[in-house]
């Protein structure tokens, strides 16, 4: 069996020959496949033990590994048969260590506890950009979709549920160096079920969408999916009434990264796939003619072109103002007013005032990005509407699916890294409290001393980045809204004011010689629990002051005037993570851990150094330490006897007693030394793995 799969050295006294010829036969198998959960390896301190691991299970397409309940996953760039519906029926109702590591094992497992314990229930997934975190959200869907029971009215939450996929990822998805199809948005998914334990409904949070992309894209990039699809795949009459053409080197907002078609998209296609997705889920036709009205204004507005002389901006051509006019349904003579004046407050008055060539263009990309950003945002409320569970029966448990971007490092690393990465603190904090505690809390239930674990507890770096007033958002906020002479370089001295002294912050003029070579005088570095980020401050005040102006002013003006102050970008995402951390908070977590094998998107290929890093930014190292601090191996007592009953021959067949004394009498029988396990109220634990793997090749001689 390979069921603990693994490398170890014998420290047993093995009996005959002939066993240990078996013994040694089957040793080499597990040489060959590593273990299945990280846990059980011996030298459970080494980095290269640990990515030898991976390896070896890579090589043999065994794309999951556990360490304890985590599950970490390799993205294999290939179809892998291990999705079949006789796979998902495997793990059905299966505990976890009786079948090998895989992501229907972590789905099966949350939902079992959810309807078992009646606690909500929620699955984080993390990794890099192509990692396979999106990939492996969809499968967990699938498995609840194919295994949970379902009813007439369930099948349509079912479809749309799984429908909503298509459709975020053609608004928020798009190509870019490091994957095809990258989420450029993070998001949270509740899949509500009933009492039966069938999905009722669902609702969908989304995070930090990179709008930035609507109006420019890095060569070998794209714009969102959604556009290409449109020109590409949508019917004549209707790319005339939006006065579009079939060729996406037309439109300004589609050229800026050269690379119009993807040999692993089929733009037209898709463009199918999400017309039919906008329909399951409840779409209208009117929906869907404004949806794609705002669509094609976007592409309008990038082909919006300014002249003019003595810095005066001007729109030359009115073509794209009368389709802007007509498809958004605003007066003409206010959108070009707004396309080339800002509204200025003086002496109590409002006043127009023009706007140079170069404000122009970044007064209408604001607006392309403003109008997109708004649209993905009621795009997620209207699918969030046709998820809802309309049963007036609303007592329904949860599980919550997280796919957010993991810890990102650029040569250029601008607010939104800052966003990012702050985020992964927050979501490391919340692993590490959890974690900790849910050990601490088994320890306590099961009657054992807890034994204090040393960690890096990174609250210091949250801390520094969210502290009312004198956090690193706060400053930024406050220089944002200081009417004067804020700029990016009065916030990087206030922060050197502020913060200058903590221990994870530095810039230029604190740093020492040699780090101050590495970094820019407009920049700021983070220790991160994960390693140290370089962050450029230009163009972070203006950035958080610019969005929405415009928009406000000329689609909703009533929005602005009972608000004192616009909450900044960077305090909103502060208020978000606070609120998804209290939704994760109030659940039982579950993790995935997605890995990258190499950059160039191929199968088969196990770049190490890429992958020393994402286990060092993933934090498994110190995970695995935590989970084997104190004992390697913990298992319920039924669990531990079915297995190993044969063994002793006083617990064979069966044994009558009460389940822990027939534990005491097998360990003893087998010789565990008393340093060596515990007994607990429910559960045996194992302090070391190589007492258990003797006592696995015990069951295989
Ligand atoms: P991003 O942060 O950019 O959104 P991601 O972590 O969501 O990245 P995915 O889009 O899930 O990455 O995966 C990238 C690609 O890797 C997929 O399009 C698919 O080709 C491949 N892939 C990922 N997981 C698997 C898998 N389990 N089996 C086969 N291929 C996979
Ligand atoms: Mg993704």
């Amino acid at each position: 069996s390979f069921f603990f799969g693994r490398t170890f050295c014998f420290s047993f006294v093995v009996s005959t020959d002939g066993v240990r010829a078996m013994m040694e036969s089957a040793l080499t198998a597990r040489d060959r496949v590593g273990v299945q959960d990280f846990v059980l390896l011996e030298n459970f301190t080494s980095e290269a033990a640990f990515i030898e691991n991976l390896r070896k299970r890579f090589k043999e397409n065994l794309i999951y590994t556990y360490i304890g309940s985590v599950l970490v996953s390799v993205n294999p760039y290939k179809e892998l048969e291990i999705y079949t519906k006789n796979h998902m029926e495997r793990y059905r109702g299966v505990n976890f260590y009786e079948v090998s590591p895989h992501i229907y094992a972590v789905a099966d497992n949350s939902y079992r506890s959810m309807r078992s314990e009646r606690k909500d229930q929620c699955i984080l997934i993390s990794g890099e950009s192509g990692a396979g975190k999106t990939e492996a959200s969809k499968k967990i869907l699938q498995y609840y979709a194919v295994t949970c029971p379902a009813s007439e009215q369930v099948q349509t939450v079912k479809d749309r549920l799984l429908q909503s996929n298509p459709v975020l990822e053609a608004f928020g998805n798009a190509k870019t160096l490091r994957n095809d199809n990258s989420s450029r948005f993070g998001k949270y998914m509740d899949i509500q079920f009933d009492f039966k334990g069938a999905p009722v409904g669902g609702h969908i949070i989304n995070y930090l969408l990179e709008k930035s992309r609507v109006v420019h894209q890095n060569h070998g990039e794209r714009n969102f999916h959604i556009f290409y699809q449109l020109i590409e795949g949508g019917e004549e009459d209707l790319l005339r009434r939006l006065g579009l053409e079939r060729n996406p080197q037309q439109y300004q907002y589609l050229v800026k990264g050269n690379c119009p078609k993807v040999s692993s998209i089929n733009d037209r296609s898709d463009w199918k796939v999400v017309r039919k997705a906008l329909s399951v889920i409840g779409f209208n036709e009117d929906d869907v003619e404004e949806l794609l009205n705002i669509i094609a204004s976007v592409l309008h507005l990038g082909n919006v072109q300014y002249g003019g002389e003595e810095g005066n901006a001007c729109i030359t051509s009115d073509t794209q103002i009368k389709y802007l006019a007509r498809l958004l349904g605003v007066n003409g003579a206010v959108l070009t007013e707004a396309l080339t004046h800002k509204k200025i407050i003086a002496k109590g008055e409002e006043l127009m005032s023009p706007l140079n060539l170069e404000q122009a263009s970044s007064a209408r990309d604001a607006l392309s990005k403003a109008v997109y950003g708004r649209t993905f945002t009621w795009l997620v409320n209207k699918i969030n509407t046709s998820l809802t569970y309309k049963d007036s029966y609303k007592n329904f448990s949860v599980i919550g699916l997280l796919d957010i971007y993991g810890f990102e490092v650029f040569q250029h690393n601008s607010f939104e890294q800052f966003c990012i990465n702050y985020c992964n603190e927050k979501l490391q904090q919340l692993f590490i409290e959890l974690t900790l505690k849910s050990e601490q809390e088994e320890y306590e239930a099961e009657g054992i001393t807890w034994e204090p674990v040393q960690y890096f507890n990174n609250k210091i770096i949250c801390d520094l980045v969210e502290e009312k007033f004198k956090g690193i958002i706060s400053i930024l906020d406050e220089e944002c809204l200081r009417p004067g002479d804020a700029s990016d370089i009065t916030f990087l001295e206030k922060l050197e004011d502020i913060v200058g002294g903590h221990p994870h912050f530095v810039t230029h003029k604190l740093a020492d010689a040699k780090t101050r070579k590495v970094m820019g005088r407009d920049e700021f570095r983070l220790q991160h629990y994960a390693g140290e980020v370089n962050y450029n401050v230009n163009g972070e005040c203006v950035m958080c002051m610019s969005e929405n102006k415009i928009l406000t002013q000329c689609f909703d003006r009533e929005e602005l005037s009972d608000k004192k102050r616009p909450d900044t970008a960077a305090t909103q995402f502060k208020a978000s993570l606070a609120k998804l951390m209290e939704i994760l908070m109030s659940k039982e977590p579950s993790y995935v851990r997605c890995i990258k094998p190499n950059d160039s998107k191929q199968a088969g290929r196990f770049d190490e150094v890429l992958i020393r890093h994402q286990v060092k930014y993933l934090g498994l190292m110190e995970n695995l330490r935590v989970r084997r601090a104190g004992f390697a191996y913990r298992r319920r007592y039924e669990v531990f006897l079915q297995r190993y009953k044969s063994l002793c021959p006083d617990t064979w067949p069966n044994w009558q007693g009460k389940l822990s004394e027939g534990v005491a009498v097998l360990v003893k029988h087998l010789g565990y030394k008393p340093e060596e396990y515990k007994l607990g109220r429910s559960k045996i634990f194992i302090r070391f793995p190589k007492t258990l793997f003797a006592t696995e090749d015990a069951l295989e001689t």
